[in-house]
C-alpha cells in the first residue's frame, strides 16, 4: 500500500521521569523507522508540563525528527503563549497543534488565561505568525463533551478552520461510521481541511473504559462486552484490540482517510502491530 499521499504520525507524551524519558527515545527510535510525517508531544493546560514538554521537544529536534508540539490556550496569558511560540520558532518547528486543553477540576475562573476556546489561538497564531506555522487543530466525530449540540460543536470546529487550521486530528474513536458522518457533516458545512483519525490502540480495558468516558469517546458495546470478558487477561485484551482497530484502520484507509494519527501512549509495540497488519 503507498503511503505517498497519506499522512502518517505518532503521539508522544512529555515523560514525569528520567526512566519514562528513556523509555520514550527507545520508542520513538522505533516508530521512526516507519518515517511518519511527524511526532507530535502534548502538553498540559496552563503550562502543567511546560518543562518536560519541552525537553521533548529539544531531543526530538537535536535528533532532528519532525515534532509538532501540542500547545493548549486555558489557563495562559497570550504573552505566555507568545513565547512558547517564539521558541518553537527558533528551533525550526513547522507544526503546532493549537488546543483550548482543560483546566483541572476546581480551578477557578479567574484562571482562565486570556484565551477561551482554541479558535482564538489559531487566530493569535495567524495574527503574530502569519503562514509561518501548519496549525493542527483537534476534532471530535462522537462530539466533545462539554458541547451543547452535536450542530453548535460543528460551528465551533468550523471557527477553528475559518479562523486558519491547516488541518484537524480527530479524539480516538472505534466507530469508523461515526467518523464518516462527521467528515461528510463538515463537508456539507463547507469544511475541506484534511481531518486525519486519531487511532487509540487497546491494551488495558480499565484504563481506556475511564479514559474514553472522561473524553466522550464510545467504546462500542459489543467491543466493552468482549474485552470484559477477558478479566485480567492482557494477551487476550491486546490480541482482539489490535484485531479491531487494525479492521477499523483498513476501513479508513479503504475510504481514502488523509492519513492516520496513532496515540503511541510512548509505547511502540501496539502501534506497531497495527501498522504491520495495515502493511503500510
Ligand atoms: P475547542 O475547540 O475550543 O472546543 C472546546 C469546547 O468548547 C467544545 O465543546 C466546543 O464545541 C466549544 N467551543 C469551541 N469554540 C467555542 C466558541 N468560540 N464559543 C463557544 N463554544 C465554543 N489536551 C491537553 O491538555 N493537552 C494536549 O496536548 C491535548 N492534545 C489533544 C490532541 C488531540 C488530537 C485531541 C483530539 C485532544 C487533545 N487534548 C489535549 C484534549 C483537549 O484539550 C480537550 O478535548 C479540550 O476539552 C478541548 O480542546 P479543543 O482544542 O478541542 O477546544
Amino acid at each position: 500500500m503507498s503511503k505517498s499521499n497519506k499522512t502518517f504520525s505518532f503521539e508522544l507524551f512529555p515523560p514525569k521521569t528520567d526512566k519514562g524519558f528513556e523509555n520514550l527515545k527507545k520508542t520513538v527510535g522505533i516508530l521512526n523507522q516507519k518515517s511518519p510525517e511527524f511526532f507530535s508531544v502534548t502538553y498540559g493546560a496552563g503550562g502543567s508540563t511546560q518543562d518536560t514538554t519541552f525537553k521533548t521537544v529539544d531531543w526530538l529536534r537535536e535528533e532532528g525528527i519532525e515534532t509538532a508540539p501540542h500547545l493548549s490556550c486555558i489557563g495562559s496569558s497570550s504573552n505566555e503563549i507568545l513565547d512558547i511560540l517564539n521558541r518553537y520558532r527558533n528551533q525550526g518547528i513547522k507544526r503546532i497543534v493549537a488546543l483550548r486543553g482543560d483546566l483541572p477540576s476546581g480551578a477557578g475562573l479567574g484562571s482562565l488565561g486570556d484565551l477561551n476556546y482554541a479558535n482564538e489561538l489559531v487566530e493569535l497564531m495567524r495574527a503574530d505568525f502569519g503562514d509561518e506555522f501548519i496549525i493542527e487543530v483537534a476534532a471530535y466525530p462522537e462530539f466533545h463533551p462539554q458541547a451543547t449540540s452535536a450542530q453548535d460543536d460543528l460551528s465551533n470546529f468550523k471557527r477553528k478552520v475559518i479562523s486558519g487550521a491547516n488541518s484537524a486530528i480527530t479524539q480516538y474513536f472505534y466507530s469508523a461510521d461515526a467518523y464518516f458522518a462527521f467528515v461528510d457533516n463538515c463537508e456539507k458545512s463547507g469544511i475541506t481541511i484534511p481531518i486525519v483519525p486519531g487511532i487509540m490502540p487497546i491494551t488495558n480495558y480499565t484504563q481506556l473504559a475511564r479514559f474514553s468516558d472522561a473524553c466522550g469517546a464510545e467504546i462500542p458495546r459489543w467491543i466493552r462486552k468482549r474485552l470484559e470478558s477477558y478479566g485480567d487477561d492482557i494477551d487476550s485484551i491486546k490480541a482482539f484490540g489490535k484485531e479491531v482497530v487494525t479492521a477499523m484502520c483498513q476501513r479508513l484507509l479503504d475510504n481514502n482517510v488523509p492519513g492516520l494519527h496513532f496515540y503511541t501512549m510512548n509505547q511502540s509495540a501496539p502501534t506497531l502491530a497495527i501498522w504491520d497488519d495495515l502493511n503500510l
